[in-house]
């Protein structure tokens, strides 16, 4: 019952003091009720510790209770189809721009119009734009680059994506699984850049160049590099840009160890992937969803992104972290999202002829 259907119910009759007593009681229950509703429910594959600090600074701005569900972005697009019309999930966070398209190819979510987010979210990083606005906002950007192993390499040797199937580099290539969202995506715009046949054969190569078969996380390829085990691997900027911070020996001794850039400079530019969110095409809590993208977009949000897990902000203006700065500016690759999310079929096949696991 909302609080005017209480309030004209109650002043249906000339009230009596217990009536009235009994009105005001039920309209406090009514208004905790609706402050205890102030819940977003959000489906994250974001995995940063760092994030908690965001979250709480948007309930404590706004009131609004988040409730979380973490999964990686594959698990969370399946949960939201099996889910269907009955999916509670409000807000959803993904960190693959393949991903997120796939999302909306998949009718998974809903259009949001939103000045402030029009304003603050350039256009090239919002997708699937409609009259009634985009279906999802890019928040962050991280690039997909190289790090090697000074001692043994020069960086002409490995300054660009192509040349890591380059036969001199065998037995040296360290990179997390082929299939993860990460490589996906970086394969699938070297598929727009070099075509189905060169695609192919560099990933034969790449798989030929293992120092061992794919496993762990970026920064255990980053680590990889450091230990001598691998010659050169390929890593998220945020991953290495997390090592040089931090305050530990033995991350400043690998930081110290290896060289790091950014490929293909004098090509198209390098791989950039993206963190966005969505509003659930289900979304019980709409208002609540919007109001958290707009926070997304925000520059304390921004700097979150940016100081807690040394992301690159998008919104214009708002600046990466000084460790990020300290590798300088690069060129990016513009390769349209649609075109990525469309090839990422294709690279799997390959991966599974290559043998790339
Ligand atoms: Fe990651």
């Amino acid at each position: 019952m909302s609080l005017r259907a209480l309030i004209s119910l109650s002043s249906l009759s000339k009230p009596r003091p217990l009536q009235t007593v009994l009105a005001l009681g039920l309209i406090a229950a009514a208004l905790s009720a609706s402050a205890q509703d102030k819940v977003l429910n959000l489906y994250s594959a974001r995995h940063y510790q760092t994030d908690e600090a965001l979250y709480a600074d948007f309930t404590k701005t706004t009131g609004v209770r988040i409730q979380r569900v973490e999964a990686d972005d594959a698990g969370i697009l399946a949960r939201l189809k099996a889910e269907g019309t009955a999916s509670p999930a409000d807000v959803i966070l993904l960190v693959d721009a393949a991903r997120l398209w796939r999302g909306e190819q998949e009718g998974l979510f809903q259009p949001v119009k939103s000045a402030l987010l029009e304003q603050r979210v350039p256009a090239q990083f919002r997708g699937g734009e409609t009259a009634q606005g985009a279906q999802w906002f890019g928040m962050s950007t991280r690039a997909r680059i190289v790090i090697y192993d000074k001692s043994r390499l020069k960086a002409s040797d490995v300054d660009s994506y192509e040349k890591l199937s380059n036969p001199a580099l065998k037995g040296m290539l360290c990179v997390r699984s082929g299939s993860h969202p990460y490589n996906l995506s970086l394969f699938g715009s070297m598929l727009e850049h070099l075509g189905p046949q060169a695609t192919e054969n560099w990933l034969k190569g790449l798989v030929a160049n293992m120092a061992r078969a794919p496993k762990g996380g970026d920064t255990d390829q980053i680590k990889g590099v450091a230990s001598g085990e691998c010659g050169v691997a390929i890593a998220n900027s945020y991953y290495f840009a997390r090592l040089m911070r931090s305050s530990k020996p033995e991350d400043q001794a690998v930081v110290e160890k290896v060289g790091v850039l950014f490929p293909n400079q004098s090509s198209w530019g390098t791989h950039v992937n993206i963190a966005g969110a969505a509003v659930a095409r289900n979304a019980k809590n709409r208002e609540a969803a919007v109001q958290f993208l707009e926070y997304l977009a925000s520059e304390s949000a921004q700097r979150y992104f940016a100081d807690g897990n040394n992301e690159y902000p998008v919104a214009a203006g708002s600046k990466p972290n000084a460790a990020l700065s300290s590798l300088g500016n690069f060129k990016a690759e513009t390769v349209p999202i649609a075109k990525v999310g469309a090839n990422t079929a294709v690279v799997q096949q390959m991966l599974d002829r290559v043998g790339f696991k």
